[in-house]
């Protein structure tokens, strides 16, 4: 009898005891989640080095060069919202970070979420092979997948190139921690005649950092601080444009089927500060306007500065300097520069079109340098 009663007894407790540990455990958990949600983190990891070999473009231009001016867009457009960015490459380019720091790092912080930001590459030869991947872990989870999903949707839309699907490999920085969502981007071939022309602006950077942001926002659910500044890169002059037609409607969203907001009319000149699918955003606010009725004013700098000089910096191996706008002009000045370079230019014109872009460096001695593979620093 007694003996039976201590057994009762000591189940109770112990019974009370298990229930007791459940009980806190989920709690902690749950806890942890919300600790989690409150904390949100993400890491961004521009791929490679600047000196990483391999990784550029057919005409020089460095893979992480493109892919941190991404990432750097990335961290701007993610400014004010309740999101902690950590970076695993080097900032400076100097040191290609080995892969095993980087999911170590990312191990460590234990993040919501790690984006991988990578420019494609088929053969290194020029081709019209085109397009964006964006890449989850072959052993990865559905929120890998979901997310992969979401990223490469927006970044073909946004960029305006073939999206070419979300796929899975073997990554070895995919490979973190179960409960760390991880991507990895390819935006677009560094080998493509078609996708350089986009990849290599600062406009197609900025789409393709703005559908990765985009990505980012809607799949944690950010929240914009109130009380964060305006971004200032927002409302960034693009260029200006003169009205071509007699009438042109504005338009409240880049599609004709949008509302009509107001009119402009021939020969005025309007700021662009945004283009999406051949629409200019008015600089006043007004909408949009479709940029076919238009030309760019020729000779109108783009991002105009204040005592209008800015120095170039030359990032190809060669870049020749003309007399005028235009490839078969005579030889000016120091006649050819190098990589690493650096002059003064006042003003961008457009020119001669060379694969696809036109636009020229006019030097403060006034000659003219094409702006393939320079970089406005
Ligand atoms: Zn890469």
């Amino acid at each position: 009898m007694l003996a039976m009663k201590l057994y009762s007894l000591a189940s109770k407790s112990l019974f009370k005891h298990i229930l007791k540990r459940r009980f806190y455990g989920a709690l902690i958990k749950q806890l942890r989640k919300i600790e989690r949600r409150n904390n949100m983190k993400i890491i961004l990891d521009a791929g490679h080095g600047y000196n990483t070999p391999g990784k550029r473009t057919p005409d020089n231009i460095r893979e992480w060069t493109l892919n941190n001016k991404v990432a750097n867009y990335i961290e701007e457009y993610l400014r004010g919202y309740n999101v902690e960015i950590i970076r695993t490459d080097d900032k400076s380019g100097n040191i290609d970070v080995s892969l095993a720091e980087r999911r170590n790092k990312t191990n460590s912080i234990f993040p919501n979420l790690f984006i991988s930001i990578h420019h494609n590459a088929l053969t290194g030869n020029w081709g019209n092979h085109s397009g964006i991947e964006v890449y989850s872990h072959t052993l990865g989870t559905l929120e890998d997948v979901k997310f992969a999903n979401l990223v490469s949707k927006k970044m073909s839309e946004k960029i305006g190139l073939p999206n070419r699907g979300s796929k899975k490999a073997q990554y070895y920085v995919l490979g973190c921690k179960p409960g760390i969502t991880a991507i990895l981007c390819e935006g677009g071939f560094m080998d493509s005649t078609i996708d350089y022309k986009i990849i290599t602006t600062e406009d197609g950077q900025r789409k393709y950092a703005q559908a990765v942001a985009y990505g980012v926002i809607e799949y944690l659910g950010l929240i914009k601080n109130e009380n964060s500044q305006p971004q200032a890169n927002e409302q960034k002059e693009l260029y200006k444009v003169k009205i071509t037609t007699p009438v042109l409607r504005i338009r409240k969203d880049p599609n004709i089927n949008s509302n009509i907001t107001g009119k402009v009319f021939k020969n005025q000149v309007y700021t662009i500060v945004a283009e999406e699918n051949g629409w200019g955003k008015l600089k006043s606010g007004a909408g949009w306007i479709y940029l076919s009725y238009t030309t760019r004013n020729i000779n109108s700098s783009i991002n105009p500065i204040k005592n209008n000089k800015f120095n170039v910096k030359v990032k190809k191996k060669r870049a020749m300097v003309r007399c005028q706008p235009n490839s078969k002009a005579n030889l000016a000045g120091s006649r050819e520069l190098h990589f690493g370079d650096v002059f003064i230019a006042t003003d961008i014109v457009k020119g001669e079109n060379v694969n696809g872009n036109n636009l020229w460096y006019k030097s403060a001695k006034g000659n003219y340098v094409w702006s393939g593979g320079l970089n406005r620093i």
